[in-house]
Parts: structure tokens; C-alpha cells; sequence
């Protein structure tokens, strides 16, 4: 058997006809960036995750950069961000020349609460907190130290769409939600789209207007903005997800629960969740100290896996100038050197977990 470490393709043909119904139904409207779609969308997931405003943007990465952009947040400040996360978060930072300081992560893979406090300098405006692989984060020892040291929260939930801590939705939490949608995301569209959510009036609008090249009238522009616009066709697609969004969550769990009851394997540490977090099981990640040999073997038997991620953003060759050197991040580093993530998608069959169960058992 050949098992691929995602599958695309299964998570389209489950609403084959309605994706094609909805790429046909936008392609004869003649309206095809920033339109009826878009906005229902923006109303649709708003309210999905009890949140006020929500607003399209063209990726992830621009969610999260626009986010610090419009926080007013850039050169000579400093951004807590854990150390072992997607490289997008910290360029979501760095791009507005805001300087990133690392905070190691729990035994979740999430941002180790306690360890925030010692990070805090005159410097520090925010916390950029990252809810990996689709776990919740510990978010109210969190919110309470920005709270006592006036910090701003952002949130990156790229990997977190409807995961909850203590029965709230991940991205509803700080000032700001980033969300990505990029394909292989829990929700994903058929290209690049993100979002920006808040509770904020002054924010949403300061981002809608930033979004579309800072103008709010179409050629009077009130400051220099972007180009980032969520299209019609990404809109309506990931309408029709989002419908979906709990029952494939559903899904997910339970090919998970099922690892979990069936590897056994000593030379594997499975993945844990938090007591009043939820996990969305955006991967599932197990670490191993043999992790060459483990994925030769199951490269063998055909099944391909993937590390998220192999270089921490602080040891990449991106950010060499921030001079953190190997041994700087021990828990970090350990992270990159023993995680891997295997087979999950939706639409997996019962034959193909089995054969990854047994394969991992066998080791
Ligand atoms: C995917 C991802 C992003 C970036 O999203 P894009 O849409 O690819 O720009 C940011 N942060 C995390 C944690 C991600 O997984």
C-alpha cells in the first residue's frame, strides 16, 4: 500500500459537486475579488467562532504581519513568539522590523506559559501566541500576563481553526486572530486566503482598508497600504467548508483516537492534550529519538511522513542576524530533531490507518 503523508484530493472529492457548482456559479457572476462571497464568508466565520468582525486577506502570512502593522507594532519592539513554530509566524513579526523573542514550548508543543514573564523587557509590545498542530494552547495564564503587563495578544491560528480553550474559540482570545487557509489547513480553500477576526471595531476597519491599498473609496486612498484581497472563488469554497468544518473535525478525531488506542510502540512518545483544551488535529506529531530510522522504515512500506518543522526560525539561515546560536533553545531544537508527523487527512480509509497502526507497531 501507498500512503502519502496528506491527501488534497480526498478532502475535494468528499463535496465534489458542490465545489464545482460553486466554481461555476463564480465564474458566471462576473465579480471576482472582494464580493457577496467574500463578505458572506467574513459574516459566516465571524460567527462561527462568536467573534465581531472578521475580515478576508490573501494568506496566513499576511494576516499576520498586516495584524502587527495595524497594532502599530514594528522597529526597536520586541514580540514574544515561541521558538518552535512555523518560520511565517516570526516573518509575520520581522516583516514590520519588529524583533522576535523566543519563548521555549510545553509539553504540548505550545507556548510554556511560565516562561513568558522572564522575556519581558521595556521593549516587549506583544505576544504572538501559536496553537501548533491544532491543540489550544494554555490561553489563560497567557492572557493574564498581558493583561498585567499591558501587552498586546495576537493570536496564530493558522492550525487551530475551531479548536477551544476552556470552551472558547482559538482566535477570539487577544486583539487580534490570524488565519490561514491555505489548502492543507483544517479549513482550507484550493489556493492562498487568510483572515483577520476581532472584537475590535477600529481594528477591522483599519484592516479593511489597509487590505485593498489603504483606500475605503475606490481611488481615494487615506494611508499606503496592500494588496491583499480574498477572492470570490476561495470565499465560496471555503463557505462550503466551513459548513463541513465540525463534521470533518469529527473525522480527524477520530482516525486520531484511534493511534492512540492502537500504537503501541515504546520507541514513541504519543501526542497529549491539555485538560481544558481542545485539539483539532491539524498533524499528529509523535516524537521519536529514532526518528531517521523511523522514517526509512516506514518510507519502506510505503508510507510517507513529514517533520513540522526540521529547522527552528531561530537556527535558519533567514535568521542568522538575530545571533542565537545552536544550544540557545534546548527544548526547541530537541522538538526539530525527534517530531514527525504522520499520515492524516480526511477521507482516510480504515485500511490505510490500519496499515500506518501496524506499520508504526512493528518497529
Ligand atoms: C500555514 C501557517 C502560516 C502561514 O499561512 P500561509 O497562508 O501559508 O501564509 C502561519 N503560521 C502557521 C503556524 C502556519 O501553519
Amino acid at each position: 500500500m501507498k500512503i502519502m503523508p496528506n491527501r488534497l484530493d480526498r478532502g475535494f472529492y468528499q463535496y465534489q459537486e458542490e465545489f464545482e457548482a460553486k466554481a461555476i456559479e463564480v465564474l458566471r457572476s462576473g465579480w471576482y475579488v472582494l464580493g457577496k462571497e467574500v463578505e458572506r464568508f467574513e459574516k459566516e466565520f465571524a460567527s462561527y467562532l462568536g467573534v465581531k468582525h472578521c475580515v478576508g486577506v490573501a494568506s496566513g502570512l499576511d494576516a499576520l504581519w498586516i495584524a502587527f502593522r495595524i497594532l502599530g507594532i514594528g522597529s526597536g519592539d520586541e514580540v514574544i513568539v515561541q521558538g518552535n513554530t512555523y518560520i511565517a509566524s516570526v516573518m509575520g513579526i520581522t516583516i514590520n522590523g519588529a524583533t522576535p523573542v523566543f519563548v521555549e514550548p510545553d509539553e504540548y508543543f505550545n507556548m510554556d506559559a511560565s516562561k513568558i514573564e522572564e522575556k519581558i523587557t521595556e521593549k516587549t509590545k506583544a505576544v504572538l501566541v501559536v496553537h501548533l498542530y491544532g491543540q489550544a494552547s494554555n490561553m489563560q495564564p497567557i492572557a493574564d500576563v498581558c493583561k498585567r503587563y499591558n501587552l498586546r495578544l495576537v493570536e496564530d491560528c493558522a492550525q487551530s481553526h475551531g479548536a477551544k480553550f476552556d470552551g472558547k474559540m482559538t482566535g477570539t482570545f487577544g486583539d487580534i486572530g490570524c488565519f490561514s487557509f491555505y489548502p492543507s489547513k483544517n479549513l482550507g480553500a484550493f489556493g492562498d486566503a487568510g483572515a483577520i477576526v476581532t472584537n475590535d471595531d477600529r481594528i477591522a476597519e483599519d484592516t479593511r482598508v489597509f487590505r485593498n491599498y489603504g483606500s475605503e473609496k475606490r481611488y481615494y486612498n487615506k494611508v499606503v497600504g496592500t494588496n491583499s484581497r480574498l477572492d470570490e472563488m476561495q470565499a465560496g469554497f471555503l463557505r462550503i467548508r466551513l459548513k463541513y468544518l465540525d463534521e470533518l473535525a469529527q473525522e480527524k478525531k477520530g482516525i486520531c483516537e484511534r493511534y492512540l488506542q492502537e500504537m503501541q510502540n515504546d520507541k514513541l512518545t504519543l501526542p497529549r492534550t491539555r485538560e481544558g483544551a481542545t485539539h483539532i488535529w491539524h498533524q499528529f506529531v509523535i516524537r521519536t529519538e529514532e526518528r531517521d530510522e523511523l522514517i526509512r522504515y516506514l518510507e519502506e512500506k510505503g508510507i510517507g511522513t513529514i517533520i513540522h518543522y526540521p529547522v527552528p526560525p531561530h537556527l535558519s539561515e533567514a535568521y542568522q542576524y538575530l545571533n542565537l546560536r545552536e544550544g540557545s533553545l534546548p527544548v526547541t531544537e530537541k522538538y526539530a530533531n525527534t517530531v514527525l508527523s504522520l499520515p492524516l487527512y480526511n477521507g482516510m480509509t480504515e485500511e490505510e490507518q490500519e496499515y500506518v497502526i501496524d506499520a508504526v507497531n512493528h518497529f
